[in-house]
């Protein structure tokens, strides 16, 4: 076994306190990544505390995550130590499935295996980046361009993933209007991944508060949801909106502003059901959607797009001791745009 140093909760509450996991051996297709830096996601704020089902404590989150190979399996062809690359939300899959052999393992029909609160095919519960090492099968690493800063990379490894898969599904590109729903850390990539694949952008937002940060992330437009003056202006215009926010909205409304054979595909995932007006749909043969991050050869797809076009997050990175306090902040949406946890401030335990 490798000990690995981690930040857990103990119960649904929290805090967070230091600990030591252990993580299994060295499988001949295993590789050892060495973690340099984890964002922080909303999804681990909701699991650890119960809030999509129970789960085991202690629980170590986090599913974002940059590093450095420094130890590879017998039979590893795709790594080598010293390699920068990437874990997401996913460990593993069946391998087997329709839907695996498309390369779309985050829909594996016997279950993937999420990166942390999960069981393993070794029988082990799983736990994520907010931890000094971890070990992931190859097949479920991605390398990180060199030309991307690890820090700022972490968040492209689920926040990133979780809106360029849309876009491309949907055809983000010139001549697209494509909304963008709710400014946060998943909305932010949404604007910057859609506009550098020549889309029209506009984010859709309760207030103006950010509209100085919208424009400078790449958006054409943006309009404040509050004013009911926005619906009727924009009904109609859309190609594509994604739904990045978690809360409750109104989505027969947001459906008036979609174009004939316009979507509208949700990416935040509201813990209650959401009611939808048909009358919105059948009257442009429009479509309400969802997606759930991306498969891992689209995940290296997405970094290498974000290489290329120089695309990284807007990061705030804190150190081991802050991630109750950045929690609470993620809560209140005061983040531009997404937390990252330096792993090298955990110290000694
Ligand atoms: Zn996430
Ligand atoms: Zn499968």
């Amino acid at each position: 076994m490798i000990n690995a140093k981690a930040r857990a909760v103990f119960n649904p509450e929290g805090p967070f306190k230091p600990t030591t996991i252990e993580r299994r051996d060295l499988e001949p297709h295993d590789v050892l990544v060495e973690i340099k830096y984890a964002g922080i996601c909303h999804s681990d704020i909701h699991t650890a505390r119960g809030e999509w089902g129970p789960v085991n404590y202690p629980l170590v989150p986090g599913h974002e995550i940059a590093g450095i190979v420094t130890q590879v399996g017998s039979e590893v062809t795709k790594f080598t130590v010293g390699d920068r690359v990437g874990v997401g939300c996913m460990v593993d899959s069946c391998g087997e499935c329709a839907h695996c052999h498309k390369g779309e393992e985050q829909y594996c029909l016997n279950g993937m295996t999420g990166t942390y609160g999960a069981i393993d095919k070794y029988g082990q519960y799983t736990q994520g980046g907010y931890s000094s090492h971890i070990v992931v099968t190859e097949g479920f690493v991605v390398r990180i361009p060199d030309n991307l800063e690890l820090d700022a990379a972490a968040p492209l490894l689920c926040a990133g993933i979780t809106t360029y898969s849309p876009l491309r599904h949907w055809g983000a590109a010139p001549g697209k209007r494509i909304a963008v729903v709710g400014l946060g850390g998943l909305g932010h990539m949404a604007v910057k991944l859609a506009h550098a694949m020549g889309a029209e952008v506009t984010v859709l937002s309760q207030t103006l508060k950010k509209k100085e940060d919208g424009l400078r992330l790449g958006a054409d437009h943006y309009y404040a949801t509050s004013d009911p003056e926005t619906f009727k202006e924009l009904a109609g215009s859309f190609d594509l909106i994604v739904n990045t926010v978690s809360a409750k909205i109104d989505i027969s409304a947001y459906l008036s502003l979609l174009t004939l054979d316009g979507t509208m595909v949700n990416v935040g995932a509201p813990a209650e059901p959401l009611s939808v007006n048909v009358f919105s749909l059948i009257g442009h043969r429009r479509s309400f959607a969802g997606s759930m991050i991306g498969g891992i050869r689209e995940t290296q797809e997405m970094l290498d797009f974000c290489a290329e076009h120089h695309i990284a997050p807007d990061i705030e990175v804190i150190s081991a001791d802050q991630i109750d306090e950045a929690w609470e902040r993620v809560l209140a949406s005061d983040v531009r745009y997404r937390f990252v946890i330096d792993i090298s401030t955990m110290g000694n335990e």
